[in-house]
């Protein structure tokens, strides 16, 4: 305080630039045109203010000038100015490996989906306008029938995403009711969706059965009082439970419901529209098999291995998806024309049969080792050839791919890696740099080195990817 006091008034203060010097500079003038002059304008303030509380608290008599003096505020502008922004929405480049990285927007589209998205987004469009006839048409119903028709279900509609759907079928059908669901099935995906919170706050009443490892369909039946409405099965998505299992199929599950009046709801998870055992992924809920084994109401998400935009997708029993519709919580969770847009887009893929090329996620899923190492070596080369000056070196190692998204835990495809070693840098520094880029990298560091998996970066980012790598060098 002594000090403070006594620095107030000192010739340094006197050197501080005012806001309109600071106003003045290059610097101020770029964010200005960016974002406005009131922002820019509060930069300044704080920027100043900032500087005059260094200032004050600093008692060492560096030399300093008016002009060093603006240059240091207007750095810190400039400083204070790229915090806010990189709070936005933007591009990255996925080097992890993690293909459905939840943290990362999940499925990137497929040409024809971004497409339709820019082409529905750019004027008006069909959403619930009917064309032939000049009348009201109904949201969604392209894109709800190409899923009827993959699945082999009677119906379907599509709301917001998973969860809410999860949340919208308990409500409907047995809000007041109970529902019977396994211990082993009372799962947590994804930090804030815990099966028994969802049941809890759409009115059902829960009532568990079998044990974490073990349940039979005798327990089910068991469980059974006037008041069950469902059997609920979740598919545990980010967990599995091996070794001394049991649990019933869903067709006999189907028939217990069945025989009292109770209905079979399947909550999948990522799910699978196609048969994806030729990439290895066969623990994934086929849907039309979830239904042609019984399951009344099956949901999924639209944005893991199905590859398209964020949404939950409820198939099933005509009569029960039109009593989803006309309940006043879907209008509060349906889904946007974008939404829309890109989903019938990449739905199309699966119908043309040419999912497998079509939509990123599953083209991912479906590059070989052999052809990963080819991409990782050719990159490598190619980074050796511009990189004389470079401290980072590059060793191509094998290692694993993780599918993500809560789907297939089990399932990592083999894949070689770009390992970045630097001269002088640490791999924590370098992993830094590359997140800081203008296009932010993201890279997972493994033993003190930097892993680039190039099966989630896509051909068209490699070049960009080069020029970062060599910028960090
Ligand atoms: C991922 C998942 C959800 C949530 O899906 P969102 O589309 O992310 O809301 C719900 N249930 C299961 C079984 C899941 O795997």
């Amino acid at each position: 305080m002594e000090s403070n006091a006594a620095a107030i008034g000192s010739p340094l203060l006197r050197l501080l630039p005012s806001i309109d010097e600071l106003l003045g500079t290059e610097t101020a003038r770029t964010i200005a045109a960016e974002t406005g002059s009131r922002r820019v304008t509060s930069l300044a303030r704080e920027a100043n203010e900032a500087l005059r509380n260094e200032l004050l608290g600093s008692d060492e008599d560096t030399p300093q000038t008016r002009e060093s003096l603006l240059a240091k505020a207007a750095d810190r502008m400039k400083t204070a100015w790229a915090e806010q922004n990189s709070g936005a929405l933007r591009r990255v480049i996925n080097a992890t490996g993690v293909v459905i990285h939840t943290n990362l927007g999940r499925a990137p589209l497929s040409e024809a989906a971004k497409k339709a998205l820019v082409d529905v987004a750019s004027g008006y469009c069909t959403l619930e306008y009917d064309v032939m006839s000049g009348n009201r048409g109904k949201r969604g119903s392209h894109a709800e029938s190409h899923i009827a028709e993959l699945t082999g279900a009677e119906s379907a509609i599509i709301v917001n995403n998973c969860a809410a759907a999860a949340f919208l079928i308990l409500n409907v059908f047995a809000s007041g009711r109970e529902v019977i669901i396994s211990r082993g099935e009372l799962v947590e995906i994804g930090g804030d969706f815990r099966i028994p919170d969802v049941l809890a706050q759409s009115g059902a009443v829960l009532r568990e059965v079998g044990t974490t490892n073990r349940t039979k369909i005798a327990d089910y039946e068991r469980a059974f009082t006037e008041n069950t409405a469902m059997i609920l099965r979740v598919h545990p998505s980010n967990y599995r439970i091996v070794g001394f299992t049991e649990r019933p199929s869903l067709a006999d599950l189907a028939k217990l419901a069945h025989g009292k009046d109770a209905i079979l709801y399947e909550d999948a998870g990522s799910g699978a529209l196609i048969d994806l055992t030729e990439l290895g992924i066969t623990d994934e809920p086929l849907i039309s098999s979830s239904i042609s084994q019984g399951a009344d109401i099956v949901s999924f998400s639209g944005d893991k291995l199905l590859g398209g935009s964020q949404a939950g997708i409820i198939v099933g029993r005509r009569d029960l998806i039109n009593r989803i519709r006309k309940n006043p919580l879907y209008r509060a969770l349906r889904a946007d024309k974008l939404t829309y847009a890109v989903l019938e887009a990449t739905l199309e893929s699966y119908v043309r049969e040419t999912a497998l090329s079509d939509v990123p996620v599953l083209r991912m899923l479906s590059a070989t080792q052999e052809e990963l190492a080819a991409r990782a070596r050719k990159f490598a080369d190619k980074f050796s050839k511009r990189s004389d000056q470079s401290g980072i070196s590059i060793e191509l190692i094998e290692a694993n791919s993780v599918v993500g998204g809560g789907a297939a835990p089990s399932v990592n495809p083999k894949t070689t890696v770009l390992a970045l070693n630097h001269k002088t840098k640490s791999a924590t520094v370098l992993e830094e740099e590359l997140r800081g880029a203008l296009v932010p990298v993201i890279s997972r560091i493994v033993e003190d080195r930097v892993f680039i998996d190039l099966r989630t970066v896509s051909e068209s980012e490699e070049a960009e990817l080069l020029e970062i790598l060599l910028s960090c060098g």
